[in-house]
């Protein structure tokens, strides 16, 4: 499953540098997390590094983007080109 972003986001823009598949970017009025990219860090860490640093806890899982571990490690390699 990818993670979103909230509303209660307050832009303090801490978890953008910390994301391994730069799959968090700046939107129109707060931060926001292509799905297409993330991958709950699978592959790189052992929790979401955004989750650990956001400071007003407004990284969920988006249940609109359901996968299991597989698909997660295979997004990763597309990421990487590998695949
Ligand atoms: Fe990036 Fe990991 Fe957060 Fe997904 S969970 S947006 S891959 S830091
Ligand atoms: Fe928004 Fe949380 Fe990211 Fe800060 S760490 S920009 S509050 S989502």
């Amino acid at each position: 499953m990818a993670l979103m972003i909230t509303d209660e986001c307050i832009n303090c823009d801490v978890c953008e540098p910390v994301c391994p598949n730069d799959a968090i970017f700046q939107g129109p009025e707060i931060y926001e997390i292509d799905a297409g990219l993330c991958t709950e860090c699978v592959g790189h860490f052992d929790e979401p590094q955004c989750q650990t640093v956001c400071p007003v806890s407004c990284i969920p899982l988006d249940p609109r983007h359901v996968e299991t571990k597989d698909q997660l490690l295979a997004k990763l390699q597309r990421n990487q080109g590998q695949a």
